[in-house]
């Protein structure tokens, strides 16, 4: 850069970040830095990490130990090989599924990337794909929040992203206040792995990113088809993991 330049580039700098402080992606509160939350959004945030249901990632109160499934799982085995989220749905948790969902923060996929990034399991030839949205849906809001995601985090780990890997075939009702079953009924059968990535999918395992898992019938939908499209494994990173009993309600 030019000499003379560069101080003016350095003021003009300062001046925007002067301008635009880094502020929490909690409460808006100013923050030393970027995506960082700041203390009082830090300590409402219920951080979620073992032990806890390695097919649903419900928090276990004993440590069974590694690899352990709860009741409900053992139950009835999800066609998720793992899941992980980084935080309970709690209330600070919600405002940024929101914001980020509605638009209105997109720079929040990065804040959620680097939550997500200690999670990534350690299986090697990992292709990430987020849960679609119908086109619908998409053509009204203009993105998908679980692609934007996806894509901070591939960026972040240097992962292969297959964004359209999964579509939509039809339309499914809003799951907002439905119970585990009808949220299980209302997705059965409505993904399917589109036709151009039918080959590369045999045997490979899958890493699905979500932005809240409520039941996990949506994600177990789009792994059972993966699954049948060929996939080997299938894992879910998410960012908020509705908890039994802590959590508010599923309006998401
Ligand atoms: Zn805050
Ligand atoms: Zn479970």
């Amino acid at each position: 850069m030019n000499r003379s330049i560069a101080p003016v580039a350095r003021a003009a700098a300062a001046m925007l970040a002067f301008a635009l402080p880094p502020r929490s992606p909690g409460c808006g509160e100013v923050t030393a830095e970027d995506h960082r939350f700041c203390m009082a959004c830090w300590t409402r945030l219920d951080f979620l990490g073992p032990p806890s249901c390695i097919s649903c990632a419900e928090p276990f109160e004993i440590d069974p130990g590694p690899g352990a499934r709860c009741g409900a799982c053992l139950h009835t085995p999800p066609a998720l090989d793992s899941v992980r989220a980084a935080v309970a749905y709690g209330e600070i948790a919600r405002q940024i599924a929101i914001r980020l969902k509605h638009g209105r923060r997109p720079g929040l996929s990065e804040t959620i990337a680097r939550q997500l990034d200690r999670l990534v399991p350690a299986e090697p030839d990992m292709l990430v794909a987020p849960v679609p949205l119908h086109r619908w849906r998409i053509w009204s809001r203009g993105f998908n929040q679980s692609a934007l995601i996806a894509r901070a985090l591939c960026r972040r780990r240097g992962l292969p992203l297959a964004v359209d890997l999964i579509e939509r075939t039809r339309r499914t009702p809003m799951l907002r206040g439905l119970g585990p079953a009808a949220r299980a009924k209302a997705v059965r059968g409505a993904f399917a792995v589109r036709r151009p990535h039918q080959e590369a999918l045999r045997g490979r395992r899958i890493l699905l990113i979500d932005d809240v898992y409520t039941t996990g019938a949506t994600a177990n939908a789009c792994a059972a088809a993966l699954k049948r499209g060929g996939a080997a494994e299938v894992h879910l990173l998410c960012w908020a993991r509705v908890v039994r009993g802590t959590s508010p309600s599923l309006d998401i």
